[in-house]
């Protein structure tokens, strides 16, 4: 028997990552949406076109909030 949960995974055509489809997550204009099988989160395409600045921006910001993390963490151990 097929598992029900177990995502149907595709490839991006421009990237090639790993990528799924949910019914229940669709756009505005009732398209699928392309998920990211790890993150469950939208595919952030590294080739798309449609690269914006503000996730570049977003993607910095996570990267600092780790290191902070891991610093309170080292302090937390001491
Ligand atoms: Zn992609």
């Amino acid at each position: 028997m097929l598992n029900p949960y177990v995502k149907k995974i595709y490839k991006c055509f421009r990237c090639q990552e790993e990528i799924y489809f949910d019914n229940n997550t669709k756009s505005q204009t009732d398209k699928p949406i392309p998920l990211d099988p790890i993150t469950n989160l939208p595919h952030d395409c590294s080739k798309s076109n449609f690269k914006s600045r503000k996730k570049t921006v977003s993607n910095e910001i996570m990267e600092l909030e780790k290191r902070e993390i891991e610093r309170i963490r080292r302090i937390s151990y001491d």
